[in-house]
């Protein structure tokens, strides 16, 4: 029995000394899922359509929108909170359109300042499902090129992870390195919905989009009511357009395609030990507010062949896939590592 057990060990002890490879060949992908492009639909104002038509047509298709809120014009308008809780509690945002939707470019900055933190407050309270992280400018103002824009992004930047504008370039699209500073997730470009050209150009601007890689973020007001009018079949058409290319897109909120794009542009992923069959890897960034950037990135590494069977962290499994030679997994910059386990078998090299 003796002899038995040694020569086990032995062929155990043999086979840890085999090696993973020490070097760690990695990518982030450009948007989350391997899709080749961003899409988010955001809404405007708070009009009752958007929650009556809009909401459950995004759910039957099972996208998550953005729903760009004004405190004043949802009172007005007699559209419940509770509803709008609802909304968020499925997973669409609700954002900032300010308190009563003024014209920041003729208020005092100290009347912006309130105007936006403000309408976080009481809305963070009506609608505890999220926190408010993201602003839409009303009418823009904010998002342009002149002194008081610029102020007006200054006044603003510290209550908010980024903010939309309105149509600012020429494309409908924005191209993936939209933001080369801070502060131009401060003036994110977006296409207004206005007119038939909008409406039927929609598959085109994403096809664009999906051929640039980048973000096609449209402005919606009015679905079948109140102003700025989308009727709601034509809504549905651009829901259908969008469900003919999701394989290629990643459809989610406003505030998770700027989270994921600021995670991407810091993140390092460090192999910090390669221990006989066991990879220990950090995956961090430079961000400090976790609490507004916890959207997972999706991380592609070639294995050369190994085959991975559990992947660690906090001493949680973490779901992954893997192909021939690639590990694709989804996790969230921070402090804790991540371990990588492979099964202890070499991979058979195939002829080539
Ligand atoms: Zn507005």
């Amino acid at each position: 029995m003796r002899l038995f057990f040694s020569v086990v060990g032995c062929f155990v002890s043999f086979a840890s000394l085999a090696q993973v490879p020490a070097q760690l060949n990695y990518t982030i992908a450009p948007w989350f899922h391997n899709r080749q492009a961003a899409v988010s639909l955001t809404f405007d104002d708070g009009i009752p359509g958007q929650y009556s038509i809009a909401v459950p047509l995004l759910d039957k298709f099972g996208f998550k929108g953005t729903f760009f809120t004004v405190v004043a014009i949802v009172n007005n308008q007699r559209i419940s909170w509770e509803d709008i809780n609802e909304t968020a509690l499925k997973g669409h945002e609700i954002g900032n359109h300010a308190l009563t939707h003024p014209h920041f470019i003729k208020i005092p900055l100290d009347a912006v300042r309130r105007e936006v933190a403000d309408a976080s407050k009481h809305m963070n309270m009506l609608v505890p499902a999220q926190q408010m992280i993201t602003l839409a400018y009303p009418y823009g103002e904010g998002g342009g090129y002149s002194a008081k824009d610029q102020a007006i992004r200054k006044t603003i930047a510290p209550y908010f992870i980024a903010a939309r504008a309105t149509q600012n370039k020429l494309q409908p699209y924005n191209a993936y390195n939209f933001a080369k500073t801070n502060e131009d997730y401060y003036m994110i470009n977006s296409q207004m919905i206005t007119d038939a050209e909008t409406m039927n150009n929609f598959g085109k601007y994403i096809d664009e989009t999906i051929a640039a890689g980048g973000w096609f973020c449209p402005t919606y007001h009015g679905i079948e009511n109140g102003w700025i009018i989308t009727p709601g079949k034509v809504f549905e058409k651009h829901l259908k357009e969008l469900d003919k290319r999701k394989a290629s897109l990643w459809i989610a909120p406003f505030k998770n395609v700027i989270q994921y794009h600021k995670e991407r542009n810091s993140a390092k992923l460090k192999l910090v030990e390669s221990e006989g069959w066991r990879w220990k890897l950090s995956l961090t960034d430079t961000l400090s507010n976790r609490k507004n950037f916890d959207q997972p990135l999706t991380i592609n590494i070639n294995t050369n062949g190994y085959s991975v069977y559990r992947i660690l962290r906090k001493g949680r499994k973490m779901p992954f896939k893997q192909t021939a030679n690639m590990l694709l997994f989804d996790a969230v910059p921070g402090p804790e590592y991540i371990t990588i386990d492979f099964v202890r078998v070499k991979p058979v090299k195939s002829a080539k």
